[in-house]
């Protein structure tokens, strides 16, 4: 649990203030009518902010052990919606506020159905279905869920639920009139002892902030990880806390407020700002309704102060396209024969890469559709790479797979990159694509997949653009040379052919060949680590026949850096160093030709290595 210092945190500092300030309001006076509460020490508060990304910012009694009393209804509503089904629970509790006092007797006349869960009445109908369901283990159904809430076990203050049994006529009385209406099936009694115990629930200011900051999650405990609810059941319960939470004064309360809330006569009250955090407050002290005085002065005020409502809220602006380019800017690693570089350069906008970033909701996911339609003019080939999504939700990937249907409709290849953490079956399917030809997990090789689709395209070759224009010695490295010095310099040259993966160059050895691509593909890596210090083998370079390779080692006479291996059958002409050395001294004309050569080779790759480079940080 991440915790702030007023002394560098102006949130922290904010708390802190609102706790002196509001120390002094001293209205209100703690509940008697259930003879234990009274007890209470009115000096007791805690102001406790809870935020989805698990920070705590809290000020003044925290940790102090009060009663959860009601503020238990709106969660073990959520648990009966759990175990039992909505269908179930809307035949015995319906979700109407009912404008009346939270110990109102307020049951419909006809089916006796009480009005909400968050009125004594739905409370006890609601604990009561829990009750009945498997009475032997209910409690202890009840506390694991409360555990999963908070991310600790809970225990009962044993004097308060004998204190409320011993005293609670008024709920003992609904309890019969609910058994009455067969809404409760079983002997009320039971009932009424569960839903005693569960107002005996102990919490602290801490625990009710972690509860609302799991309700803001849409069920997930984002201290824990764990998830109690659903993101379903979750809108259920804020629905009703908002419209219910604070009884009769639920209008007022979301006027003012603007936040699904619950307060017990224990003296917590919890907010829920959706998406963002959870608010709690502990002080005994109560208005004649019921509600912390302190409690809902200080969500007042924390509401106005901090722009909270949820009828507030900024329209999001984030951006949901973190990057958007086009072929024409950026390459993959795989070395093109001069033509293919070429057609890449003068056609890149055909292929298109977006990087997609964020929560995909549905305001989002309307961002990138337009940002795609607008981009997508030219393009045949988009690349979506959607490692920083952080997470789709099901109605996206629907909508998501209606579009990308819509552009392949038009034409469009579509290629996903870095997904793997998302499920895109739906799309998959909508597509109609094999996993191999849509997914990749690499964007270097989505970019290559995009590019040898182009070029398939442009050379009207459906191999993949491989080898149209490509040949060893009149495109490659060999026809820089002057004729009469290229035999001379072939003559030093050894075929060597290669199976499929087998290693050519390991790094560390030392660098005593050269090597000129004949036919086939080689791929250099090197090894990197990734964000949590793990070895990452990534890709420097892919050459294909022509090219040479093993220079930089060779000319330096350091160790290799890089490994390289086959990645089909192919074959290379290798000069070795004695062959080399042996050149030098028999032919220096032929010499001088290479070495100028492979000063230019070189020299070319470092142009564009350090042009994309220098690209890339304006992408
Ligand atoms: N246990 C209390 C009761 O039933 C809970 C009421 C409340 O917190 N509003 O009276």
């Amino acid at each position: 649990m991440v915790e702030a210092d007023s002394r560098i945190n102006a949130i922290q500092g904010l708390i802190d203030e609102l706790h002196q300030r509001y120390l002094s309001l001293e209205d209100g006076a703690p509940a008697n009518y259930i003879p234990e509460l009274a007890k209470a020490d009115p000096r007791d508060f805690g102001i406790v902010i809870a935020t989805v990304d698990g920070r705590l910012y809290q000020a003044g009694d925290a940790g102090k052990s009060f009663t959860i009393q009601s503020i238990s209804k709106p969660f073990v509503y959520g648990l009966a919606l759990k175990l039992l089904g909505p269908e179930c629970m809307v035949a015995k509790v319906g979700v109407e506020p009912s404008g009346e006092a939270f110990n109102a007797i307020s049951l419909d006349p006809t089916t006796g159905r009480p009005r909400n869960p968050m009125i004594n009445a739905g409370a006890i109908a609601t604990t009561a279905q829990i009750a009945c369901r498997d009475p032997e283990n209910a409690e202890a159904t009840v506390l694991d869920f409360f555990a999963q809430l908070v991310g600790r076990r809970l225990g009962i203050d044993d004097a308060v639920f004998r204190s409320e049994r011993a005293t609670g006529h008024r709920n003992r009385s609904i309890g019969h009139l609910l058994r009455n209406f067969a809404i409760i099936e079983t002997d009320p009694e039971l009932s009424l002892d569960l839903y005693f115990r569960q107002c005996s629930i102990q919490v602290t200011c801490r625990d009710l902030a972690i509860m609302a900051a799991t309700l803001a999650c849409q069920g997930r405990n984002p201290f824990t990880g764990a998830r109690p609810l659903s993101p379903d059941i979750t809108r259920r319960v804020l629905a009703l806390m908002a419209s219910c939470g604070t009884y009769d004064f639920a209008g007022q309360w979301l006027h003012d407020v603007g936040m699904p809330a619950k307060s017990g006569v224990g003296g917590g009250i919890l907010a829920v700002v959706p998406g963002r955090l959870g608010i709690a407050i502990y002080s005994p002290p109560l208005d004649s309704l019921g509600n912390s005085v302190r409690g809902i002065a200080v969500c007042n005020e924390l509401s106005g102060r901090l722009g909270l409502s949820l009828f507030n809220q900024y329209p999001q602006s984030s951006s949901t396209v973190r990057r958007s380019y086009t072929a024409a800017r950026r390459q993959s690693r795989r070395w093109r024969s001069p033509p293919d570089r070429e057609a890449l350069r003068a056609s890149g906008q055909r292929i298109r890469v977006v990087h997609v970033q964020g929560i995909l909701d549905f305001a989002a996911l309307e961002r990138l559709v337009a940002e795609l339609a607008a981009s997508l003019a030219e393009a045949r080939v988009l690349v979506l790479d959607l490692a920083h999504v952080i997470e789709l939700p099901a109605e996206s990937a629907e909508l998501l797979a209606q579009q990308l249907t819509l552009f392949q409709g038009r034409g469009l290849e579509i290629l996903l990159s870095r997904s793997a953490h998302l499920d895109l079956e739906g799309v998959r399917l909508a597509l109609g694509q094999e996993p191999e030809t849509l997914f990749c997990p690499d964007l270097d090789q989505s970019i290559e997949r995009a590019e040898n689709l182009f070029l398939a395209l442009w050379n009207g070759d459906p191999s993949g653009g491989a080898s149209a224009h490509e040949n060893a010695f009149s495109q490659g490295f060999l026809s820089q040379l002057n004729p009469t010095y290229r035999q001379r310099v072939a003559a030093c040259l050894e075929r060597r052919d290669f199976a499929a993966g087998e290693t050519v160059i390991r790094r560390g050895d030392p660098g005593d060949e050269l090597f000129l691509v004949h036919h086939g593909r080689f791929t250099a890596t090197i090894q990197l680590q990734d964000g949590y210090g793990r070895p990452l083998e990534s890709r420097l370079a892919t050459f294909g026949p022509g090219m040479c390779f093993g220079e930089i080692a060779f000319l330096s006479g350091q160790r290799r850096t890089a490994s390289v291996a086959s990645d089909l059958e192919g074959g290379c002409l290798v000069l070795s160093r004695p062959d080399f050395d042996q050149l030098r001294r028999s032919d220096p004309e032929a010499m001088n030709e290479l070495l100028l050569a492979l000063i230019c080779d070189v020299g070319q790759k470092l142009s564009l290595t350090s042009h994309q480079l220098t690209q890339m940080e304006h992408l």
